[in-house]
């Protein structure tokens, strides 16, 4: 690629940071790591995976960067968050958006960021676990909008590679606790309830605590440096925060799935490269429609296997609003429409232990976006590892046989492991080789 960046600023650190992107413009392009809910390990848990995600680029050395946002904030949160991580500078979540939630329009000053020379024109690649997928795809819609001033472009993002991300929501929030009826309230006592006054408490005393219980809850102003323990106790009686819409559990409800899809957040970009990998450890369940059971030998993932039998029978029509998925009240009074129109598919309750499929899919319904679903038993498409990848579609990849940590986080070397990241280092390969013959 031929260096022609204009250097406007004489300063020491540009001349030193142009220098090392023109140093290393031929280097693969690195690829950001974004996890999921409660997810703030960092790379000490993904363990040997650089050593396949390379393995197909002999002699040199993709950069991997695990970025630390919110581990149960909103998706506008984390993805403000995301940003400034890389680029540096002070979060800013906006005027707007801070006044409607009620929490500091600035968070944390990160000196440094991670990828500051981040821009149309040195992309970066993204890799997201579980909330990763749709954190990106809001970061990407905040992009869009203008939130970070125009010097910033979707096209920022060359890829994204989603592991069983809960784009469209899941009934695993409900079973923790969020009321069906009336989100973002929690059931008192439920788990989601005693999670969230954990949360706090962390949050009170964190200034004391390791980076590995760090709740990034800088803009709300909850340590004992900013709060009273009267104060504590009434966010522990009943919290602003995990009860709200501006946290984690309300962002994985169908409810604010839907509200983002009506204003169109999602559609791909036209210049963005993107697959999902969508995992699933349940069977169809005899005489039952569409209900799903996990497989036996998943008991061994026990907590996973009990959540995954609730999810393959939830009730959807228990919903108050409706998911825009569900067939309508009206539509079902309707004697003309055929039964089958009333079916839903198995997609909907098959599911990896915390994601249904369908979920983890891609955003929007098929129709509304470009999609292209690999080797699935519904579909007849399929497509060789060699193809070239097309922007602006999703390529849909299928784990069988997998639950929602099968692939990540958590590194144990199987089989499954090994080939997902070859073929990642690949795919990531010729999507940069597609872009240099775009360009
Ligand atoms: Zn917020
Ligand atoms: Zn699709």
């Amino acid at each position: 690629m031929p260096g022609c960046i204009k250097i406007q600023n004489t300063s020491t650190s540009t001349v030193d940071r142009v220098s090392n992107v023109l140093e290393n413009v031929n280097e693969p392009i690195p690829l950001v790591i974004v996890q999921g809910f409660l997810g703030s390990t960092g790379a000490w848990l993904w363990g040997d995976f650089e050593h396949y995600l390379n393995r197909s680029l002999p002699g040199i050395r993709r950069r991997t960067i695990f970025v630390s946002v919110g581990p149960v904030s909103s998706l506008h949160d984390r993805a403000c968050e995301l940003y400034y991580a890389l680029m540096g500078g002070t979060v800013d979540y906006g005027v707007e958006h801070s006044e409607i939630h009620k929490h500091s329009r600035h968070g944390r000053k990160i000196l440094q960021g991670q990828y500051p020379e981040w821009s149309p024109r040195f992309p970066l690649h993204f890799m997201a676990h579980s909330l990763g997928g749709p954190t990106i795809i809001k970061l990407q819609s905040l992009i869009k909008q203008g939130h970070f001033g125009p010097g910033a472009h979707p096209r920022m993002v060359l890829s994204v590679t989603a592991i069983s991300a809960p784009f469209r929501g899941t009934q695993a929030v409900y079973l923790l606790g969020e009321r069906r009826d009336a989100a973002p309230a929690v059931r008192p006592l439920s788990f989601g309830s005693i999670l969230g006054k954990a949360v706090h408490i962390l949050s009170f005393i964190a200034p004391l605590l390791p980076p590995a219980f760090d709740m990034h809850g800088d803009c709300r102003s909850l340590t004992y440096r900013d709060v009273s323990v009267v104060s504590l106790l009434k966010q522990l009686w009943r919290s602003d925060w995990a009860e709200g819409r501006d946290a984690t559990p309300f962002d994985v409800t169908f409810q604010a799935a839907d509200e983002r899809e009506s204003s169109e957040e999602g559609d791909p970009d036209p210049e963005t490269f993107y697959q999902s990998h969508v995992a699933w450890m349940t069977r169809k369940r005899r005489h039952f429609e569409s209900y799903h059971t996990p497989s036996i030998y998943h008991v061994a993932s026990p907590l996973m296997y009990i959540s995954s039998r609730f999810i393959g029978i939830f009730n959807y029509s228990t919903l108050r609003p409706f998911p825009s998925f569900f067939p309508q009240e009206s539509t079902r009074c309707d004697p003309s429409v055929a039964d089958s129109a009333f079916d839903m598919g198995e997609e909907y309750w098959a599911n990896d232990g915390i994601v249904p499929i369908f979920s983890q899919w891609h955003p929007h319904s098929c129709r509304r976006t470009r999609c292209l679903h690999l080797a699935s038993p519904s579909t007849d498409k399929s497509t060789n590892e060699g193809d070239v990848p097309e922007p602006g579609i999703w390529y849909v990849n299928y784990e069988e046989d997998a639950n929602h940590m099968s692939i990540v986080p958590r590194w144990t070397g199987t089989d499954r492991q090994q080939q997902f990241w070859l073929k990642l280092g690949r795919w990531l390969s010729a999507v940069e080789e597609t872009r240099r013959q775009i360009c």
